[in-house]
């Protein structure tokens, strides 16, 4: 037992709005390439989802952007760049070897780390100025005292994670006390606190009580100048902490949804977010096959009558899921807004797909939209894959190429297998 369907599946379905408008641009990009598919990251959206999150919060409230992995798959370097033409003025990323990859790269802004600092760490951290965040002070107990500072003699600036009901990272609120004791002891600058929402979208009561929480926690040490923030993409939706020194958003900048459920979902879609990552494709083979032929490995889909079948150069090497095989997954016809399905099983470096005739020369696909559709958008595929939306794009490899556009133009291509994140 595969678990798969080997139902006949419905030759197509119609969705909403095309990417029309994009088509010479693509058609372009393919000429530039050479290539059959590649990866679309539109920087425009990412602008875009900057300013609709600025106007998720208050005017005073400044936006700390997450890039970590990858900025979510879209690209570290450019993602950052728009964030910072933008007025973004501090970052936040996973690990410290993120952290270095920004400053090598000739970031210089204020970067936090968000995961949690280990003692081999701190060298690295305090050379290129980086603000690690501690949920302990047993990280940096182990440490000569006196290697706690800056290249410029400044004393080391730490961000203090509470764990407000997340049970993930975080110091328990009661232990805060100690905590900041410790690092007054080691004569550390608390730059900021912070928490992070452990509930979806549709819970906003629960993510309320970790509010509460924090701000109550946190409370005491305000008069120190210490900055607080809260809100990721969660809490920019449900409007809780958006008042605060700054947002944290990380999904939202490139239109990524924090979750995959149908009412977050088109909570989030309503704010006009815009997704930056999509896979655009041309079928590289095509055929006419009768009815009772078995398709693709194991041979798991069965053609019920005469149909087109077209060969997508892109498959679960390249971050497309197999689970997707068998009409879970679609691409979508460009001209026309159908939905295509994914018919057998996707390989390692191809799709096979029934289309509902035989393809126009040069035809345009997406294998992974740039919207919420429930099919073949990140979060539509999150949904049907019991997925998280981020992994969507944050799991796609270095095999396809990349482009990047800005104002409608193409402004960067990484070729295939030069891509580092
Ligand atoms: C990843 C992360 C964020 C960003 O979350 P999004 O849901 O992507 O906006 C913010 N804060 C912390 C602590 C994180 O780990």
């Amino acid at each position: 037992m595969t678990g798969e369907t080997t139902t006949s599946l419905s030759p197509t379905a119609r969705t909403g709005p095309t990417k029309a408008s994009l088509l010479p641009l693509l058609d372009d990009a393919f000429a530039q390439l050479k290539v059959p598919s590649f990866i679309h990251v539109n920087l425009d959206a990412v602008a875009l989802n900057v300013d609709i999150l600025k106007g998720l919060s208050s005017p005073k409230t400044e936006i700390m952007g997450v890039v970590k992995g990858g900025a979510y798959g879209s690209g570290l370097l450019p993602v950052v760049e728009v964030l910072l033409e933008k007025g973004v003025r501090e970052l936040a990323v996973a690990t410290v070897a993120e952290g270095l990859y920004l400053r090598r790269h000739g970031i210089n802004v204020p970067i936090t780390i968000l995961g949690n600092l280990v003692p081999c760490e701190v060298s690295d951290v305090t050379q290129h100025n980086l603000i690690p965040s501690l949920s302990w002070s047993q990280a940096l107990m182990s440490v000569p005292r006196e290697s706690l500072v800056y290249p410029d003699g400044s004393r080391l600036k730490v961000a203090i994670n509470i764990d407000t009901g997340m049970s993930r990272y975080g110091v328990q609120p009661e232990d805060l006390p100690a905590l900041v004791q410790d690092l007054d002891d080691l004569e550390v600058t608390i730059l900021s606190m912070y928490t992070h929402f452990q509930s979806a979208i549709t819970e906003r009561e629960k993510n309320q009580k970790q509010l509460d929480l924090f701000l109550s926690a946190s409370e005491p040490y305000k008069c120190r100048g210490i900055t607080r923030h809260v809100a990721a993409t969660t809490g920019c939706v449900q409007g809780l902490g958006t008042d605060l020194d700054f947002i944290r958003p990380g999904g939202a900048i490139t239109g990524l949804c924090s979750g995959s459920d149908k009412e977050g979902t088109n909570q989030f879609a309503k704010k006009r977010f815009q997704p930056a990552f999509s896979v655009i494709a041309r079928p590289t083979f095509y055929k006419l096959l009768g009815a009772g032929r078995h398709v693709g490995y194991d041979g798991t889909y069965t053609t019920s009558e005469d149909e087109w079948i077209a060969n997508f150069s892109t498959g679960w090497s390249d971050g497309l899921s197999r689970r997707l095989s068998n009409g879970v997954g679609a691409v979508r016809r460009i001209s026309t807004g159908e939905r295509c399905p994914i018919v057998g099983r996707v390989s390692m470096d191809s799709i096979t797909v029934r289309l509902p005739e035989q393809p126009l020369p040069d035809e345009v696909f997406q294998v992974l939209t740039d919207d919420y559709d429930e099919v073949t958008s990140a979060v539509g595929m999150a949904r049907n894959l019991g997925g998280a939306t981020y992994e969507i794009p944050g799991n796609w490899s270095t095999r396809l190429p990349r482009l990047y556009t800005r104002n409608g133009k193409i402004v960067k291509i990484y070729l295939s297998l030069q891509y580092t994140c």
